[in-house]
């Protein structure tokens, strides 16, 4: 144990662990991220308001039905938010999506949300992505969503059946017909009378998450939830 810790001193003078969010050398005992960073990310504490009345939420009405639109942080450019979702998406941080959405998890078991769920579904990557990047980052999200609520989740039940072009220079309704198409129910059974929680890593307009709900509504899902880990305002 004493040389485990000398060990792990040793290499942290060489290689000081940083906190993804702010960089700064993180203390004993903080993970991932240091406690500032932690007490000062932007929480919208949207579980905290009326079930689908918050802003998030309003973005869905007259499209879907939609029991809990939540998100866990607010995705502002240029700060730490942004540079925890880079970690997470393009620096091989899986560890990061796994300890928010635990964290995230265990607040909304607190408010009684989770009971609200039956299967956690992350919007799924096209294989051919996915293999490029090795991982999904919306599954890590999910992962410890799932620890957090003790709720099930499945990568496997939502799956992308087309490539998409890249969608930054398409308008919100192109950019909506572009991945409508593109999600299918690989596994129905899984999803029949289910209540369930859609989950990616950042909401940007919506249309993804909205393709994923309906899909999940059209093969029988009793009812969808969506969940981010950030969301930008609008
Ligand atoms: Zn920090």
């Amino acid at each position: 144990m004493l040389l485990r810790r000398a060990l792990s001193d040793f290499v942290g003078l060489i290689f000081p662990q940083v906190c993804l969010a702010c960089e700064e050398p993180l203390a004993r005992g903080e993970e991932h991220l240091c406690t500032l960073c932690r007490a000062q990310l932007p929480y919208t504490d949207y579980h905290k308001l009326p079930a689908n009345d918050n802003p998030l939420a309003r973005r869905f009405w007259g499209k879907l039905p939609m029991r809990h639109a939540l998100s866990y942080v607010r995705f502002l450019r240029r700060g730490r938010v942004q540079h925890l979702l880079h970690q997470l998406k393009y620096q091989g941080q899986r560890d990061i999506g796994i300890m928010l959405g635990r964290w995230y998890g265990a607040e909304l078991t607190e408010c009684s949300l989770a009971a609200d769920f039956d299967l956690i579904v992350p919007v799924p990557l096209h294989p051919r992505k996915l293999a490029k990047r090795g991982y999904n980052q919306s599954d890590t999200f999910a992962e410890g969503l799932s620890l957090g609520m003790t709720v099930p989740w499945s990568a496997t039940a939502l799956c992308r059946t087309e490539h998409t072009d890249s969608q930054t220079r398409k308008n919100r309704t192109e950019r909506w017909q572009n991945v409508a198409e593109v999600f299918e129910v690989a596994e129905p059974l899984s999803v029949l009378g289910k209540r369930i929680l859609v989950v990616d890593d950042v909401l940007t307009t919506g249309a993804t998450l909205e393709a994923c709900a309906a899909a999940l509504l059209a093969a029988g899902a009793a009812e969808v939830s969506v969940a981010t880990i950030a969301c930008a305002e609008h």
